[in-house]
């Protein structure tokens, strides 16, 4: 498989929403100028900006970054994510393959793979099998 994927962003660092400007809770000072209350401090896990609550209040997926389960995202990001984005990486492949039945040859690291709908398969297993067999000739 060569599906895209991309680095999740280092958090950034700062004392105030780097969207809305709201000062966060320990920025007394901003407070005290702004005469407003102290936030609590978030981040967005697609670009990394410290944003406050109300910035951010959706949550999705985002496989593309290893993301399975619902992470925190500012709305912004929220806007440029597509549904296509939230498809789930783990279940891509293959699943609508059903296995009826299944033959493993181990000394080629190949597996056959007969489906219900008639369509026989061949994976190349060897880096499954690689490296349980690698333990397995240890030290002779
Ligand atoms: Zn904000
Ligand atoms: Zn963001």
């Amino acid at each position: 498989m060569d599906v895209q994927r991309e680095e999740a962003p280092q958090w950034q660092e700062s004392d105030s929403c780097q969207n809305c400007k709201q000062p966060f809770f320990w920025n007394l000072k901003q407070m005290w100028d702004t005469k407003s209350l102290g936030l609590r401090q978030h981040h967005c896990r697609k670009c990394g900006k410290a944003i406050c609550g109300k910035c951010s209040t959706k949550c999705t997926t985002y496989p593309v970054m290893g993301f399975e389960f619902q992470v925190r995202v500012c709305n912004d990001c929220f806007d440029t994510i597509k549904d296509e984005d939230r498809t789930s990486l783990a279940t891509f492949h293959e699943g609508k393959h059903n296995i009826a039945h299944m033959n493993l040859d181990n000394a080629r690291g190949l597996m056959v793979t007969c489906g219900s709908d008639r369509i026989v398969k061949i994976w190349d297993m060897t880096p499954v099998i690689g490296c349980s067999m690698a333990t397995g000739f240890s030290s002779r």
